[in-house]
């Protein structure tokens, strides 16, 4: 750590250069320090502009004539994500459904496609909802659900699968970046693991899709999912995202039989036969307005360019890493990401015996990261509008917090939504 971090963080920000992306961004306040956008991404102008737009015009005049546009929306905003933002092929991902609808679509026709298998790989510490959509699928198909243990700090790696891939495993799934400690996952060498089992894998790239690059191209990954609302900066509840490599779209077949997944759709067929291409993984009416936000979260992202988010997300958490190691190892706080860059994703976590407290103190002080169970702090840098010396003014005050023990006027008990 320099001298003067202060110093640091304003010569880090004058050579960023992203840094001109903090405009295209509303901020309500400048005093709030917001350390959520893994959570929640921030408001573009032009998501806004484009929502005016979307209800006055397209809505409110012209009704629904609206629909000759809106009916490409989920197919341009695929395309957007698919090669501005995830590194592969227009036609291999498209937005549909949420994350958790999206995860069991994908993984019950991986199931399908390998009918012989009787096994589901998944790791112990994904996010909660791929585990119970997964012990949902096990359960009604009779199927077994191997759960490998990792640390909660370490994510998946290929040595924890030593044993537990063999030619019963019909499909593996696993998160990029566990949405925990922002280890990220070596995605290649476990998919060629997966691979060599013949199993298929299936991706959540909830926490990675941009904050890192996403090899699914280059590891030849099969599946994948993720949300638009979190680094994507799609807003609340805006649709999720799915990626079918192109290879194997036309074997698969999706368990929910809609008619936006139907071959000519406004034929009104009576019976279901799906579309070639990634439009069969869809299924019902999609949700326009948040289609639109997402569109231009990911517009946003492409324009920045995945390279340079991904090297500013190393940049920031390293220096809070840096503030960390020199305001914070004397309070009792130890560090639960990986060091190495290349090992984690844009968040950090930390974890203290009063982390829950220490997360309300830092919300009282306009400091907004978030908790996680069972005493982490985390903090969410997204690259495309955090400042170095956000970081730098955040971890200030939470070192005031430790110094003045201002965190224990709050309750230790958890609230519902942490
Ligand atoms: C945020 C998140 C989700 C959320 O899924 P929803 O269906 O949008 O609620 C899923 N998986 C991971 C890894 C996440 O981080």
């Amino acid at each position: 750590m320099p001298d003067d971090p202060l110093a640091r963080a304003h010569e880090l920000d004058r050579d960023d250069p992203i840094a001109g992306f903090r405009d295209r961004f509303m901020h309500a306040d400048e005093e709030t320090v917001y350390f959520d956008g893994n959570s929640l991404g921030r408001l573009p102008h032009a998501t806004r502009d484009r929502l005016r737009t979307a209800v006055d015009e397209e809505w409110g005049a012209g009704l629904v004539r609206g629909w000759s546009r809106w009916i490409e929306l989920a197919r341009q905003a695929g395309d957007v994500l698919a090669t501005g933002v995830l590194g592969v092929d227009p036609g291999e991902v498209v937005l549909a459904d949420s994350t958790s609808v999206n995860l069991y679509k994908l993984a019950a026709a991986a199931l399908d496609a390998r009918p012989g298998r009787r096994a589901i790989v998944v790791e112990s510490d994904n996010f909660p909802t791929d585990l119970y959509v997964l012990q949902g699928l096990a359960a009604a198909r009779g199927l077994d659900l191997r759960v490998v243990p990792v640390g909660i700090d370490d994510g998946l790696t290929v040595a924890d699968l030593d044993g537990v891939l063999d030619d019963d495993v019909a499909l593996l799934c696993a998160s990029h970046i566990a949405y925990r400690s922002g280890a990220r996952t070596d995605l290649r060498a476990i998919t060629a693991r997966a691979h060599d089992a013949g199993a298929l894998t299936l991706w959540d790239l909830s926490h990675a899709a941009g904050s890192v690059p996403t090899p699914l191209r280059e590891a030849g990954a099969d599946l994948a999912v993720g949300c638009t609302y979190k680094y994507l900066n799609g807003g609340p509840g805006a649709p999720a995202f799915l990626y079918v490599r192109a290879g194997l779209q036309a074997e698969l077949r999706q368990p929910i039989w809609g008619w936006f997944g139907q071959r000519d759709q406004f034929a009104m067929g009576s019976s279901y036969e799906p579309v070639d291409g990634i439009e069969r993984f869809v299924v019902g009416t999609p949700p326009v307005l948040g289609g639109y936000a997402a569109l231009e979260g990911a517009r946003i992202t492409a324009e920045a360019g995945m390279a340079a988010i991904a090297a500013k997300g190393a940049a920031l958490t390293g220096f809070a890493l840096d503030l960390t190691d020199a305001w914070l190892a004397g309070h009792g706080f130890a560090v639960a990401t990986p060091r190495d860059p290349a090992r984690r994703g844009a968040h950090v976590t930390l974890h203290h015996p009063r982390a829950w407290q220490v997360t309300q103190a830092l919300l009282a002080a306009a400091v907004v990261p978030d908790f996680r169970t069972p005493d982490r702090l985390r903090i969410g840098l997204a690259p495309l509008y955090t400042r170095f010396v956000d970081v730098y003014e955040g971890f200030a005050r939470l070192r005031r917090i430790m110094e003045t023990r201002a965190y224990s006027s709050f309750p230790a008990e958890r609230s519902r939504v942490t």
